[in-house]
């Protein structure tokens, strides 16, 4: 399997509009399940969260339409796209590809899948991520610049989807730093549905 994550998908002051959407990969060591700790990776002193909506793909999909993309995903969870944000910088400023910063091992916690049966609204999706007990993102799908549909129908002219791949769809604003004992939780719909320990 593997993880597709969509970038700059909602709108925050220091983001420009993509005319298209912008997505880099995770491979699949970079799971972190079960609510396990995450571990600070030696190579990075400036780690940031980024909660986002992660769709579950349940069949196989090459150049999807996307009247037809809905067909394609089954249930959804929250998961973290951690990011070592002093290599990012680096990576940016050098032209570099963004692997080192974005894909490394346990980079990506994901939480408890729910079938999109049970959400209701899927263009109404509200989403928190609690850090230490406050609020610091708070994002709802309606705000994506890209929505479900449009994504899965433009990576997959790229790329071919199959069962039990993973998108992330990017993250709303107050993306920020995490440091160890941190204790972050996301809620969706308003139900605790991921928890994540910094070690
Ligand atoms: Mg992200």
């Amino acid at each position: 399997m593997k993880i597709i994550c969509i970038g700059q998908n909602y709108r925050t002051d220091n983001t420009t509009v993509p005319e298209k959407p912008l997505f880099f990969m995770k491979p699949e060591t970079s799971m972190v399940v079960r609510n396990r700790p995450f571990f600070v990776p030696d190579f990075s002193k400036e780690l940031y969260y980024e909660i986002e909506l992660v769709l579950h793909i349940n069949k196989v999909g090459k150049c999807i339409q996307p009247r037809f993309a809905h067909t394609y995903y089954d249930a959804i969870a929250l998961g973290l796209d951690f990011t070592a944000m002093d290599v990012l910088r680096q990576c940016k400023e050098q032209g570099l590809p963004w692997d080192t910063a974005k894909s490394f091992d346990y980079s990506a916690p994901i939480g408890e899948f729910i079938k999109k049966e049970e959400l209701g609204d899927l263009n109404n999706l509200h989403f928190q991520l609690m850090k230490n007990g406050e609020c610091v993102q708070d994002g709802n799908s309606s705000e994506m610049i890209f929505n479900f549909d449009q994504i899965i129908s433009y990576v997959s002219q790229y790329v071919t989807l199959k069962m039990g791949d993973l998108i992330f769809t990017g993250t709303p604003a107050g993306a920020g730093p995490a440091k160890i004992n941190d204790f972050l939780e996301g809620y969706l719909n308003g139900t605790r549905r991921l928890r994540c320990r910094i070690k």
